[in-house]
């Protein structure tokens, strides 16, 4: 048969990249870098930018940081470049990077499981009142993240982190993050089986290892043996969640493939059991599937989902236990829908022990370097030496004696660090937005903070739990789809057509068992002036119309 002519490469119609010429899965031999990431990652294993960050950046200054390792490899060392102040959200989309790129630092302190000491806590804080101009925010991810960082001061600071055993090792990149982990795990009195064993091993494995420092995108894992679900674990790639098994006992329910951003999924159950002492091996295997197979060809595709969502979760576990584990894993149960709408452990609860531990408010996260000094002093001075993050951007002091309680809330409301918040100041969460991110269009964390203090005076009976979550660009840093009301930032024209900051509105988003995304309600879009209004009519109407025992997400 004659050898049909090739059409000429202008004739030919462009196809889509896509999965049609291979995704750049390493397991089917696609090893050729196909972006600039991907090559970048090729060129150098972003956990070697740490010599080069002690040895040279942090001497010769900031003009001296090569742009790849700038914008791309610091990311492995928990190092982000924060956005040049003043500048608008308009200008977000069409400046180059170096142009919204200031010359200091975001850096992440990765918390695994969001615990520290009271002595961790104060190095924090002192960090960030010597280097970062006082500023701290706990993260959704239990992080703590500070700003104003110089490259000069980044190896004084690893060592004084390292020095009580913390560390910015793959916060950030295409690594395993932080791992959450339940801020009551070990203590609560309703835990069905403490997942910290587990954190710690997978910690040991698998952070810092070039094995698994060159994965298609981040990988989120979060551990939790709480009934409470308190991890977020619908929106990680994969979440080891307390079930008990009726034969085995207590163990994990492992769920894989869940997050936001621009395309968000539900992670999906396995339907396999775990006991604690294999949690380290399935992770691991998991980690290992989407550093083989996971879809390098476009970022926006490569998250640990799309795969998921291609192949299904049968797929994925034949896969997990052929290639992987090479063994069957036993089938198990689901969690429980906890009882608790709230799953952030604010009040004071008693613990397994007999004695208490208290959850406090701060508002949308934010914190400063001063004040983490002073609730690490007066988490001691009542007793306790340990203190947890949560992954709603709240904190709990452990271990305090009955008797230490009340002393202990009052030092709190004294820091405005109330125990018992409003609906607004618990339910509020706010990314980082225009302040610091190179990727926002409008402010949050102001915004959440001055929303919070509005909607507490305009409704100050209102109890019913509703979560109210700001993101600064179309991103979901502050996971905005599962929210009741989530608001995602963005230029919106106000009554005189002119172009302000605003949000575009999705309501009715959930976490828990009945997890599902918000309606993003079409054409409805708000300014920020219009923010309290919007939000108090939404919530009045709510009120006034609700069916007995009915949610928001309803
Ligand atoms: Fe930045 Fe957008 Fe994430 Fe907010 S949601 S921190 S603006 S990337």
């Amino acid at each position: 048969m004659a050898a049909t002519p090739r059409k000429p490469a202008a004739a030919t119609p462009r196809r889509k990249a896509g999965r049609h010429r291979g995704e750049g899965q390493w397991a089917k031999g696609h090893f050729t870098p196909l972006n600039a990431n991907e090559q970048s990652k090729k060129d150098d294993d972003g956990l070697n930018v740490r010599t080069r960050i002690e040895t040279i950046y942090s001497k010769a200054g900031f003009d001296s940081i090569d742009g790849a390792d700038l914008r791309g490899r610091m990311r492995w060392w928990g190092l982000y470049t924060q956005r040049k102040p003043g500048i608008e959200g308009g200008k977000t989309a069409i400046l180059e990077p170096e142009e919204l790129d200031d010359r200091y630092f975001m850096l992440r302190v990765r918390i695994d499981g969001g615990r520290l000491t009271t002595g961790q806590l104060r190095i924090i804080g002192e960090i960030s009142a010597e280097f970062a101009r006082g500023t701290a925010d706990i993260t959704d991810r239990q992080n703590i993240q500070l700003h104003w960082i110089r490259i000069e001061d980044v190896p004084e600071i690893w060592r004084r982190l390292e020095s009580v055993g913390l560390s910015t090792t793959e916060a950030c990149g295409d690594v395993p993050r932080v791992i959450l982990g339940s801020p009551v795990a070990g203590i609560a009195e309703d835990e069905i089986i403490d997942g910290t064993p587990a954190i710690e091993e997978i910690h040991r494995r698998v952070i810092g290892n070039p094995a698994y420092s060159n994965l298609p995108r981040k990988f989120k894992t979060a551990v939790s043996g709480s009934p409470l679900l308190d991890v977020a674990h619908e929106i990680n790639d994969v979440a080891f969640i307390g079930v008990e098994h009726p034969e085995h006992g207590p163990g994990f329910d492992v769920w894989v493939g869940g997050g936001l951003s621009t395309n968000p999924m539900i992670g999906q159950r396995l339907g396999a059991w775990v006991p604690l002492d294999e949690v380290a091996d399935v992770h691991e295997a998991v980690v290992s599937v989407f550093r083989d197979y996971g879809y390098r060809r476009l970022r926006t595709r490569a998250r640990l989902k799309f795969l998921v969502a291609d192949w299904g979760v049968e797929q994925f576990r034949q896969v997990l236990e052929d290639e992987y584990l090479r063994r069957r894993l036993v089938d198990g149960p689901a969690p429980e829908q906890p009882v608790a709408r709230w799953r952030d452990h604010v009040g004071v609860h008693r613990q397994k022990d007999g004695r208490f531990y208290v959850g406090f408010a701060p508002r949308v996260g934010r914190v400063d370097g001063t004040l983490l000094t002073k609730i690490a002093e007066l988490a001691e001075a009542h007793g306790s030496g340990r203190v947890r993050t949560t992954a709603e951007q709240k904190m709990l002091v452990l271990d305090v004696t009955e008797d230490r309680v009340d002393s202990l809330v009052e030092g709190l409301e004294v820091l405005d660090l109330t125990v018992r918040p409003s609906t607004f100041r618990r339910g509020t969460m706010a990314c980082t937005g225009i302040e610091f991110c190179k990727l926002a269009i409008v402010e949050t964390k102001a915004r959440g903070a001055q929303l919070v203090d509005e909607l507490e005076q305009r409704l100050p009976d209102f109890d019913e739990p509703i979560t109210i979550n700001l993101n600064g660009c179309p991103n979901a840093c502050a996971r905005i789809q599962v929210a009741d009301i989530g608001l995602k930032g963005q230029l919106v024209l106000d009554e005189n057509g002119e172009q302000v900051e605003g949000y575009q509105v999705h309501l009715g988003g959930a976490l828990g068992l009945e997890a599902g995304f918000g309606r993003k309600v079409r054409g409805l879009k708000v300014t920020s002036r219009e923010l309290p209004d919007y939000i108090e009519r939404v919530l009045r109407r709510f009120q006034a119309e609700r069916n007995e025992g009915e949610r928001f997400a309803t």
